[in-house]
This record gives C-alpha cells, structure tokens and sequence, in this order.
C-alpha cells in the first residue's frame, strides 16, 4: 500500500507525559509506535498535542532525545550536546485558530486516529465516518481535507516525500498526496480535530465546538461541513463543485 508510507513521519514526536511517567517509575522511556505516523497527533492519556521541538535546542528533527539505542528516549540534545529538562511545562500547547482539546473532543480525535491507523492497512474501521465508502477511504478523505485546508490557509510546504516511496512511482508528483505526517504536530492537530467533527454526526457536536477565528473577525458559529471552509477562510464561499488542485511546493 504505498498512500501509507506517506503517512510515516520523517522525525521523532514525544508525549513529554509519557516519558515522565516511565523516568518517574524507574523504567527507560520508548518511542510508542502510534508516535511514528501522521495519524496520532495528540497523547490520548494526557490529552495533549505530541511535541517534536526539542526543549532545549528548540530544533525539529536533530534526533534529540532519541540519540541512543533506536526507540529509546533519553533527555539529551543533540544539538546542544547537553541535558533536557523535561520537568517544565511544554511551551507549544497552543493550537491554532482558537480550538482547544477537551474531553469530547479528544475521544473523537482518538477515534478518528485509531480508524486512520486501521484505514492505512485495510482493516475494518471501528466507527462511522461521512463519505467513507468501499472506494473512498478514510485516508483519502483526509487527504483531501489536508489539501483543502493547505491551500486555503496558503501554506503548501515543498513536498518531501521518502525516497523509497519515489523510486516506487513511475510519477511521483502525480502519486503524491499531502498527509498530516508532513505538517507541524499543532497544524496536523487542527486538521484531525475538525476532521473528527466534520465527519462525525455534526448535530451531536453542534453545541461542543464554536470556530473563533479571532484573526479574521469573524462572528462564532457552529462547525459543520458547510461551515468549515468558510471558517477558514471567509472570503472563501464555496468551493463549489470543481476539483481542486495543489500547484507543488511553493
Ligand atoms: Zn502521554
Ligand atoms: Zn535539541
């Protein structure tokens, strides 16, 4: 399934909770295997978004705290070459464009991740999801949605797909698709968490989550398909029925 190791992210994220509690108890922290994919974006014991700057060197990527035996964490920089202090609180907690994680939210995020995981290797999916079909799956929308959201909010980071998937295309540009994997945790959060509402049963969710787009001016108004686009960007009306496509890497 090649959709799938566009999924895979291309560095370390960490639930800083995690790692606490197994330093607390005297055992070795370990990379838990829902960190390595694009579809995991939040801790669903702690409830908190997975952090991938390093504390000290504020780098993403560098391998700090994953320095030594692979999947074992340590709290040393690589950059810095010293200690992380994992005690502080994680500076990055805040999402953007005025959502939050609460308790409801976070169980429909955690449903929508675990479906992902399942969707990428074929297996059943738990719960029901809007517009998922034999033919259309669950990644795929998602996929969309990725791009939908890309393109309104103008950000199209270059695409870097692995290189082992390239050599697998005959046309990788036309093989490529956007996934949360490739994109800051914070942003992949936001994307997921409205995903999980807009695909869900809106109405249950109609009173749980008001768009505050504070940089926009914008009056709240309840998430529903219909409302998100717009949200995101109010000049945006509708996309109407054309297919939408992404020029590469800007
Ligand atoms: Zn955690
Ligand atoms: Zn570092």
């Amino acid at each position: 399934m090649p959709q799938r190791r566009l999924w895979v992210r291309d560095h370390h994220v960490w639930c800083r909770e995690c790692v606490r509690e197994a330093l607390l108890e005297g055992d070795e922290p370990w990379e838990r295997r829902s960190w390595r994919t694009g579809a995991t974006v939040i801790c669903s014991r702690h409830r908190r978004v997975l952090e991938e700057a390093c504390p000290r060197c504020n780098k993403i990527g560098k391998g700090c705290l994953f320095l030594s035996d692979k999947g074992r964490v340590q709290p040393l920089c690589a950059v810095k070459g010293d200690k992380i202090n994992l005690w502080g609180d994680a500076s990055d907690d805040q999402l953007p464009w005025g959502l939050t994680i609460d308790r409801t939210i976070s169980r429909c995020v955690n449903a929508l991740s675990i479906d992902l995981c399942r969707s990428l290797v074929g297996q059943t999916l738990r719960a029901q999801w809007r517009g998922v079909s034999r033919e259309r799956r669950l990644t795929t929308i998602i996929e969309e949605l990725t791009l939908i959201t890309l393109i309104t909010i103008d950000y199209l980071p270059r695409p870097q797909p692995p290189l082992y998937w390239m050599l697998e295309q005959s046309d990788w540009k036309a093989a490529f698709h956007y996934t949360p994997a490739m994109l800051p945790t914070s942003l992949a959060t936001c994307i997921i968490m409205l995903a999980s509402v807009v695909l869900s049963d809106h109405q249950f969710f109609e009173d749980r989550v008001f768009l505050d787009p504070s940089e926009y001016q914008v009056a709240c108004e309840p998430l529903t398909p219909e409302t998100y686009v717009m949200w995101l960007h109010p000049k945006v009306r509708s996309w109407g029925q054309q297919i939408i496509s992404a020029p590469f890497g800007v």
